[in-house]
């Protein structure tokens, strides 16, 4: 488990307050989707069942399952929520006209339990890993992982690093032959330099005359094939994703305005492609922008200038 339910504090018994695990189902349930019908607030009966709406659309009309949510907070104890924790879950389920039984826990269900559910009609359980997997897979998840479980949640973010919101559009470097985005977690690919044959020399020309972007697939080949038949050569490359990595991207970056110093020579074409190399692969090394610091590159301009 990467998120650590422990960090939401166990019920306030007796206190009449609402419990946090209670308000976390809420709001987890709503990110889902569901309606909420009835807030987790707690009946002198000491229940504190919350009733959420699932509006199912038609092409004319929609319907609704009314579920019955239970929240079981266990984590700090660790226990399975068993049947003898659920009882009479069909009387719950009449007294508060539902159509079906939910059950949002901290842990998992113990097969006593799951053996009871399979007997009624509907029911549906959110165990930690579903709920889990719902947060940590998408960013509207995110926001609500970071406000319940803020430690745990740090420490996932160093270690799943998510490009910064710097440029309005997602970046993208492209393979010149098959289109996919590179920059994706599940690509891989490689910047290959380019230089003309220097027939006087029997060698290459100094300049490096173009640059490709290519999949590590077959798309490498057929690229260096096509540039071949154009007279221009493999002579040197780097890989894409080595480059998100915030220390090589310096390193790189440092070599690159060296070179340029040294009159290394790239021609225009190849010159503007090193740039869009460096410019889309800097949301991967760099922080996240605050609204203010935003605000004031948005005023200088600053797309403009790249
Ligand atoms: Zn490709």
């Amino acid at each position: 488990m990467i998120l650590d339910f422990k960090e939401i504090p166990e019920a306030n018994k007796g206190t009449g307050l609402q419990d946090t695990f209670e308000l976390f189902s809420r709001d987890f349930l709503s990110f889902l989707g569901y309606r909420i019908v009835q807030d987790p607030d707690r009946g002198p009966d000491g229940k504190k069942d919350l009733i959420v709406d699932e509006v199912i659309p038609g092409i004319t009309s929609e319907y609704t399952i009314r579920w019955l949510v239970s929240c079981k907070h266990f984590a700090h104890s660790g226990n399975s929520v068993k049947d003898s924790d659920e009882i009479n879950i069909s009387e719950r389920l009449k007294q508060h006209n539902c159509d079906g039984f939910m059950g949002v826990y901290s842990t998992i269900a113990a097969a006593t339990l799951t053996g009871v559910l399979s007997g009624q009609n509907k029911s549906v359980i959110f165990d930690r890993e579903k709920i889990e997997s719902y947060l940590l897979g998408s960013l509207e998840g995110h926001k609500l992982a970071c406000r319940y479980f803020p430690e745990s949640f740090k420490k996932y973010q160093i270690e799943n690093p998510t490009p910064a919101k710097i440029f309005g559009e997602e970046s993208v470097i492209c393979c010149d032959y098959c289109g996919k985005n590179l920059l994706l977690e599940s690509e891989h690919g490689n910047y290959v330099m380019l230089k003309e044959e220097d027939f006087k020399n029997d060698g290459y020309q100094k300049q490096y005359k173009d640059i490709y972007f290519a999949c590590c697939g077959g798309c490498d080949s057929i690229l260096e094939n096509k540039f071949r038949e154009k007279g221009m050569y493999y002579c040197g490359w780097e890989a894409i994703d080595e480059l998100c990595n915030p220390t090589i991207w310096l390193m790189r970056f440092m070599a690159f305005v060296n070179g340029i110093q040294k009159e290394q020579d790239l021609s225009d074409v190849a010159f503007e492609k090193m740039k869009k190399v460096f410019i889309n692969t800097f949301p991967y090394v760099a922080r996240h922008l605050t609204q203010k610091e935003h605000d004031r590159v948005k005023s200088l301009l600053f797309y403009d200038l790249l």
